[in-house]
């Protein structure tokens, strides 16, 4: 029996994941569950999986939560323990009673939570990608430290996970990484400054967060997980290729020396890999849609548009760039997309004010997460000031910034 601690645990992943844990009850238990602010559905979780913890991000919620309990009827005898903010988001993450940690808090407030587990070697599911964005050298050092493995549940990096399986490192050329394009993979570049938040989140082939998928739409997201899996799996960027396949069906593929390449193909169904992340080295049956064979179906592969969608080219500079470069892309967009997101800033806009804003606050080598979450405030601080100054601004011509 595996102990959980879920962070997330309210979001796409976090229900996901917990409709794995649904249909394994003999294999897991939810030891803690930790959420932001939807303190409705932590509630209704807490009813269904009775874990000895739950967190939320602020006091407020806390008590929330702590009134929705005894709304629900549940007895105080069977509530967990109810904490909240930051500390007790490591403390959930690091106890004794975890045996794993399924990381998919979105943006760096699970990035201390995710370390501490990885250094104290807590074996990690992350689909948390931006911790691996923000803060790869140091997750990736203190998991060669402690000797945890960390299991990649985004789609993409374990459909690779799986790839590597095929062959040795040594023995590895490159990896393929695939996109679907987004929802604008076929609207000309002239008409994206036009494009509203409604159309952005109408992303083609998979259901997210609004994060994620309006950095799906401007391919920044692809760009995440072009760093995340240089750290991940020890690559250079010049190792990693992106390609356009809008069916979604092949998540990754490994070219080896031979030239024979090994792809991962599945359903678009976050529980495969979230499932595969819990049962490595094993597999397990998933309840996910099977390719059926016998329809015809053709699938088809192109490279990206690096001018359309400058925040991929961003990514591959950043990471180039190293140190807190990409800590800085990140906390960038973060707060690019929420200006688009609440109709401050056109969609265009997003890429010109994480550009600008890689320019103007410099790289340095954070030592630790402390560090890194100094440079995330400072660069979203920066970002805020040059969104503010793009407000209102329709033009698809905003000047962008060369990294
Ligand atoms: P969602 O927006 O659906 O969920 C985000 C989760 O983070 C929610 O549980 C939210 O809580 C929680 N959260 C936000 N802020 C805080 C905070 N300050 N403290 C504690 N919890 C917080 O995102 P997704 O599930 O789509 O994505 C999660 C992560 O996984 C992201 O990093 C994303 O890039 C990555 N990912 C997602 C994929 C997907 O298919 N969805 C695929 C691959 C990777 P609440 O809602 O209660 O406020």
């Amino acid at each position: 029996m595996k102990n959980l601690t879920l962070l997330g645990s309210t979001g796409s992943i976090g229900v996901s994941t917990l409709d794995v844990v649904r249909r394994h009850r003999e294999s897991y238990r939810v030891h803690a569950l930790v959420a932001g602010a939807n303190t409705e559905l932590l509630a209704t979780q807490i009813g269904e999986f009775r874990p000895d913890i739950a967190v939320v991000a602020a006091e407020e919620g806390r008590d929330e939560l702590l009134r929705r309990l005894e709304a629900a009827g549940i007895a105080r005898s069977e509530w967990p323990e109810l904490l909240w903010g930051p500390e007790a988001r490591v403390r959930a993450a690091t106890d004794g009673e975890t045996d794993f940690v399924l990381s998919a808090i979105v943006g760096v407030a699970g990035l201390e939570a995710t370390y501490e587990a990885v250094r104290r070697g807590k074996r990690v599911g992350l689909a948390n990608k931006e911790v691996m964005v923000a803060s790869g050298k140091l997750v990736t050092e203190a998991a060669k430290e402690s000797g945890t493995e960390i299991i990649p549940v985004d789609s993409e990096h374990n459909g690779a996970h799986q790839c590597l399986r095929a062959g040795s490192r040594g023995e590895v050329v490159r990896l393929i990484l695939t996109a679907s394009g987004g929802p604008f993979r076929e609207t000309p570049r002239e008409a994206l400054s036009n494009v509203t938040p409604e159309q952005a989140l109408q992303h083609p082939t998979w259901k997210m967060g609004r994060r994620i998928t309006i950095d799906s739409a401007t391919l920044m997201n692809k760009g995440f997980e072009v760093i995340e899996a240089c750290w991940l799996f020890g690559l250079s960027g010049s190792e990693v290729d992106v390609v356009i396949h809008p069916q979604s069906s092949v998540h990754a593929m490994v070219e080896y020396v031979d030239g024979s390449v090994i792809a991962q193909i599945s359903a678009t169904d976050m529980r495969m890999p979230i499932q595969y992340a819990l049962t490595y080295p094993e597999r397990d049956a998933a309840p996910v849609p099977r390719l059926d064979w016998d329809q015809a179906r053709s699938w088809t592969f192109f490279p990206p548009d690096f001018e359309k969608f400058p925040l991929l080219r961003l990514a591959y500079q950043a990471h180039e760039a190293g140190g807190s470069a990409t800590c800085t892309l990140n906390a960038a967009d973060e707060v690019a997309v929420e200006a688009f997101l609440n109709g401050e800033i056109s969609f265009p806009a997003i890429a010109a004010v994480v550009g600008e804003t890689l320019q103007k606050v410099p790289v340095r080598q954070p030592g630790t997460v402390g560090d890194v979450m100094e440079i995330d405030g400072e660069s979203r601080r920066v970002a805020r000031g040059l969104a503010r100054k793009l407000t209102g601004s329709p033009r698809a011509d905003v000047p962008l910034a060369k990294a």
